[in-house]
């Protein structure tokens, strides 16, 4: 039983869990500025974490500004193998492209678990934003239990995966209709399969229209409705969870690491500690292409209800890294750098540890019966 004060205290942090604070300068733009929405998805490839984007506190970033000094980082550089160039101009949809994901489940170690395909359609943008990753901390103390996917109002939002539908409509936070909920309209949905024994959901938030309803089954990639605006939200956007064994945010897992890469690209996962092994949280860490140069930032956790994978037990995961080598940096922390390879549809691992430097070492065995997913063990549902 949780007191009263404790309780109180719970549900003051929630209320920004899911305020998802996307600039509605992403997506947000009045008609004649549609031109502009092409060119925001671009950055994203061009230069992944944009410093434009970190240059402002994000909740304040106007809308105009910060798209022009996106549209200046598009300017051409010299031959970057891993920028997408295109005769003509062309949509957004084009423009966005990136490699088809693999087939879900994807499982490429017995540690991993990409079960889930993307809510969002390989023709739109179907990637976190950024700075709004799984554990980023809004305002001064609440953490974010999911990833945004920076959509615009309308477009369809699907299912990672077959399940029944377990929530829909609004008041998710508390589990009572409530229209002033963070999550605005949401579905949840209970997966036909599970992970280490225990249920699996997904969540997807803010949305502006719902076509289903309790009870329903679907299958991977039906439409559960349209993304939108609804909740604690500063613009558009779809907010993805992943929930492990009961259906409440404090069960959230990193999407990142369970949402099928695009075929080819990687993700890293790492684990940074200080001199005693604790959580070093909400540090940056810069990650820098060999190949292209291109370089991504990567905040740690910051403190709060998130979890780590019961394998990986990692702060920090940043997906969609093109395969090749990279090198990570972590400023004002340490003056040596570890180089590292990202292996197309695997999970490269790290840890850092003060006193002792970067070790690439997996993890070991989490505990006493632990047992590493099958791919039969995908299909029973607990
Ligand atoms: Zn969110």
């Amino acid at each position: 039983m949780m007191r009263p004060k404790f309780l109180l205290l719970f549900l003051i942090t929630l209320l920004g869990l899911c305020a998802c604070q996307v600039s509605s300068g992403d997506i947000t733009l009045a008609p004649t500025e549609t031109a502009s929405l092409s060119s925001l998805s671009v950055p994203d490839i061009a230069t992944p974490t944009s410093a434009h984007l970190n240059a402002s506190p994000p909740h304040t970033r106007p809308a105009l500004k910060q798209a022009s000094a996106l549209q200046a980082t598009l300017v051409p550089t010299e031959a970057d193998p891993l920028r997408f160039v295109f005769p003509t101009q062309v949509p957004q949809a084009a423009s966005a492209w990136r490699p088809p994901l693999y087939p879900t489940p994807w499982v490429p170690t017995p540690y991993d678990h990409f079960f889930f395909a993307r809510p969002i359609a390989a023709d739109e943008i179907n990637w976190p934003l950024a700075n709004y990753r799984y554990g980023g901390v809004f305002w001064a103390n609440v953490v974010h239990t999911g990833i945004d996917i920076p959509v615009k109002t309308g477009t369809p939002v699907n299912a990672a995966a077959g399940g029944r539908v377990n929530w829909a409509g609004y008041g998710l936070l508390r589990g009572i209709d409530d229209p002033d909920d963070p999550y605005g309209l949401a579905v949840v949905i209970r997966h036909d399969f599970g992970y280490q024994g225990q249920t699996l959901y997904t969540v997807y938030g803010h949305l502006s229209r719902i076509d289903v309803s309790e009870g329903q089954h679907v299958e991977s990639g039906d439409i559960l409705g349209l993304s939108g605006a609804t909740g604690h939200v500063t613009g558009p956007h779809l907010h993805f969870e992943v929930r492990i064994g009961k259906n409440n945010f404090s069960k959230s897992r990193n999407p990142e690491l369970w949402l099928s890469p695009p075929q080819g690209w990687g993700v890293l996962a790492g684990r940074l500690l200080d001199f005693t092994g604790r959580f070093l949280p909400s540090k940056s860490v810069l990650i820098l292409s060999s190949d292209s140069g291109r370089k991504w930032t990567v905040k740690s956790y910051g403190k709060g209800s998130v979890n780590s994978d019961d394998y990986y037990r990692e702060n920090l995961v940043i997906g969609d890294l093109p395969a090749g080598n990279y090198s990570i940096w972590i400023p004002r922390e340490t003056s040596k750098h570890l180089d590292i390879q990202i292996l197309p549809g695997r999970v490269s691992y790290f840890t850092y540890r003060q006193g002792l430097g970067f070790n690439v070492e997996l993890p070991p065995t989490p505990y006493v019966g632990f047992m590493p997913p099958s791919l039969l063990e995908i299909t029973p549902s607990p």
